[in-house]
């Protein structure tokens, strides 16, 4: 059976989450005056940021915590990292986060030329993110690219996440896609690519940071463009 139904994640894979979250946090940053009131710089601080974002969102998918957790502690563990104890300077950060990353929307190189490329050939496109459902439809439409797809499924929906099989399954039968005719990309290893393996779903692991995953027998590009070639051999 042909492929005619590609799944993408969002977050890194699409639309270009670090960049644009480096860039929300830098103005933050500027805005509250921290650099010249705590002597901390925003690269350091980010990179700290950083870490315990991925540590805390590897937790809810873990099922450890939940994401209103994670939205009380991201902020306030990494300032707390540099002895600052502020509960209303983290609530500031983290409201304004969210709704001022959509600003920015910057997508990841290639993208709009291989959903073009993609929707000439009459693939039928699909989304299915862990993020929070409003933020994800509002990237999505602030960035330009709601008309490449036809289905958007947030884990919010079922308040499941990636690599849970549900959330594959309900993106499926929102598309009235078989698995057999579908394909999966993606860039986090975990949610996406051991998701879709256990969920049965045949994927390509979109390896942007090249950290030297595991990637033995999995179809691996890194980049956007290398998607094409890997169509055309499947089909
Ligand atoms: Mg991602």
């Amino acid at each position: 059976m042909k492929i005619r139904h590609i799944f993408f994640d969002l977050d890194n894979t699409l639309w270009d989450h670090r960049k644009n979250a480096y860039l929300t946090l830098e103005n933050l940053f500027e805005r509250k005056n921290i650099q010249k009131k705590y002597h901390l710089e925003f690269k350091v601080f980010h990179q700290v940021f950083y870490d315990i974002n991925e540590v805390l969102w590897a937790k809810i998918r873990e099922g450890e915590i939940d994401k209103d957790y994670l939205r009380k502690h991201r902020f306030y563990d990494s300032f707390l990292h540099f002895g600052i104890d502020d509960w209303e300077l983290s609530e500031y950060f983290e409201s304004q986060f969210l709704d001022e990353i959509i600003v920015y929307n910057h997508l990841l190189e290639g993208c709009v030329e291989l959903l073009d490329y993609l929707q000439s050939k009459n693939f039928s496109l699909h989304i299915i993110s862990n993020g929070f459902q409003d933020v994800t439809h509002r990237k999505v439409e602030k960035s330009g690219i709601s008309k490449y797809f036809q289905t958007i499924t947030s884990a919010d929906e079922l308040n499941i996440r990636k690599p849970k099989s549900e959330i594959f399954q309900l993106a499926l039968d929102k598309a009235n896609a078989n698995k057999s005719e579908s394909l999966m990309v993606g860039d986090d290893w975990i949610a996406d690519v051991e998701g879709a393996i256990a969920f049965g779903l045949d994927v390509v692991f979109f390896e942007v940071l090249q950290e030297n995953n595991p990637t033995k027998g999995v179809k691996t590009i890194t980049q956007l463009s290398g998607l094409k070639n890997i169509i055309v051999e499947l089909n």
